[in-house]
C-alpha cells in the first residue's frame, strides 16, 4: 500500500515527508493503524550522526494504534486488537527472553540495522528499498511489524497515551524501579526530565522516595516536573550537589539517574559525586557511539561502595510490563495525558523536534488519527 512516511536521508538533514511502498504483513507480521507516535530523543541520535544511520531511513519508535491485518501464522494478536508497539522485539525464545530478560532479546541487534532480521525490507520508495527504525518506523500512520513487537492492550486505554508506553515511560519508570531499584523513603535525583526523566520521576514517587530532586537547565520543563512529584529543583548538577548535601546531611542520594537528552563522560563523574555510599547511579542516556572515556574518582567509587548501572530499555519485559503501566495509569498514579504537552501533524515533524530541543514540551507528539 502506499502510505506518507517521514524519511530521514542523511546525518544533519530535516524530515521529508515522501510517499512510500509499505508491503502487507507476511506469515508472523501485522499491520498497524497508528493513533500516535512520541517524538523520542532516540530518533534524534540518527539526526545528530550520535547513532550510524545506515542509509534512507523511517524514523519513529513510539506508537500505539489498531491491528488491520494479521499474516497467515501469527498468533499472538488479532485483527482489531489495540497493540503497544515496542522498540526491542521479545522473540520469547532467546537465552535473554526465557530469562526474563527481553529487553536484551538477541532480535534487538536489528534495531539500527533497518531491515528486518531475515535481511528483507517492507518499505520501498522509488523503487529503492529503505529502512525502518527499530522495525517500527511509526513516522507513518501505518506500519508493517513483527508480532515479536506488538502487545494487545484492552480497549478503553486512549492510544495517543498509550503510545508513550511503547519507548519513553517504559524506559524512565524502569530507570527508577528496576534498575535504580528506589525503596520506600529514597532520596532520588532525575539529572534531565523531558518524557524519559519525567517519567523516571514518576516512577520514584511510585516507589515511594521521600526526595525527588529534578535537574534541569530548562525552566519549563523543571516546573513541571513538580507536578509529577519532582520534590526540589535544581537548574544544574552543580546546584543539586549543594541542595542534595544540605537536604542529607553529606551523605548525598540513595539513586540518581542520568536521564539528558545525549550522554557525555564529563557527567558522569558528577552524578557519582552525587550518588551516596552505596548508592545507585544509573545511566538511561544514549552516548555518542565514539565516545569512549570518561573522568570518574575510581578511589571513591571503590572505597564507597558505589555501584553504576547501564541499562536499555528500562530492563523492560513488555508482555508483563505494559499491563502494569496501563493499570498504573488507570489508578491515576502515572500520569500520561498530562506528558504529551504538544500534538503535531506528520507534515510538522520538524517543528516537532525544534520543541524538543527548546525544551518547551515534555512529550511532543505526531498524531494520526
Ligand atoms: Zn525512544
Ligand atoms: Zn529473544
Amino acid at each position: 500500500m502506499k502510505v506518507d512516511a517521514a524519511v530521514l536521508y542523511g546525518v544533519g538533514e530535516p524530515y521529508k515527508i515522501e510517499e512510500i511502498e509499505l508491503d502487507a504483513p507476511r506469515e508472523r507480521e501485522v499491520l498497524v493503524e497508528l493513533t500516535a507516535s512520541g517524538l523520542c530523543h532516540s530518533d534524534d541520535h540518527l539526526v545528530t550522526g550520535d547513532v550510524p544511520l545506515p542509509g534512507p531511513m523511517v524514523a519513529g519508535h513510539e506508537g500505539a494504534g489498531v491491528v488491520v491485518d494479521v499474516g497467515s501464522q501469527v498468533t499472538r494478536v488479532k485483527q482489531g486488537d489495540h497493540v503497544i508497539l515496542h522498540p526491542v522485539p521479545s522473540c520469547g525464545q532467546c537465552r535473554w527472553c526465557v530469562t526474563g530478560r527481553a529487553n536484551l532479546c538477541d532480535l534487538g541487534a536489528f534495531a539500527l540495522t533497518g531491515y528486518a532480521p531475515d535481511g528483507t525490507y517492507r518499505r520501498h520508495l522509488k523503487g529503492e528499498d529503505i529502512g525502518a527504525f527499530c522495525q517500527l518506523g511509526t513516522f507513518s500512520p501505518y506500519t508493517t511489524v513483527s508480532e515479536t513487537q506488538v502487545v494487545a492492550i484492552d480497549a478503553d486505554v486512549p492510544l495517543e497515551v498509550a503510545a508513550l508506553i511503547g519507548c519513553g515511560v517504559t524506559t524512565g519508570v524502569g530507570a527508577a524501579t528496576k534498575v535504580g531499584r528506589v525503596q520506600p523513603g529514597d532520596v532520588v535525583v532525575v539529572i534531565g526530565v523531558g518524557g524519559v526523566g519525567t517519567s523516571a520521576v514518576q516512577g520514584a514517587r511510585i516507589a515511594g522516595a521521600s526526595t525527588i530532586v529534578a535537574v534541569e537547565p530548562g525552566e519549563y520543563r523543571r516546573r513541571r516536573a513538580a507536578e509529577f512529584g519532582a520534590t526540589h529543583s535544581a537548574a544544574s548538577v552543580e546546584d543539586a550537589t549543594g541542595l542534595v548535601r544540605d537536604l542529607t546531611h553529606g551523605v548525598m542520594a540513595d539513586v540518581v539517574l542520568i536521564t539528558v537528552g545525549v550522554m557525555h563522560g564529563e557527567l558522569l563523574g558528577q552524578a557519582l559525586a552525587l550518588t551516596s555510599k552505596g548508592g545507585r547511579c544509573v545511566i538511561t542516556s544514549v552516548a555518542p557511539l565514539a565516545e569512549t572515556t570518561a573522568a570518574v574518582s575510581l578511589f571513591d567509587f571503590a572505597m564507597s561502595n558505589k555501584r553504576l548501572l547501564g541499562h536499555v530499555y528500562g530492563e523492560a519485559n513488555p508482555q508483563d510490563d505494559f499491563r502494569r503501566l496501563v493499570d498504573l495509569y488507570r489508578s491515576g498514579a502515572l500520569r500520561l495525558d498530562e506528558m504529551i504537552t504538544q500534538e503535531f501533524t506528520l507534515a510538522q515533524i520538524n517543528e516537532g523536534f525544534a520543541a524538543m530541543h527548546a525544551g518547551t514540551t515534555v512529550r511532543g507528539a505526531i498524531r494520526y488519527r
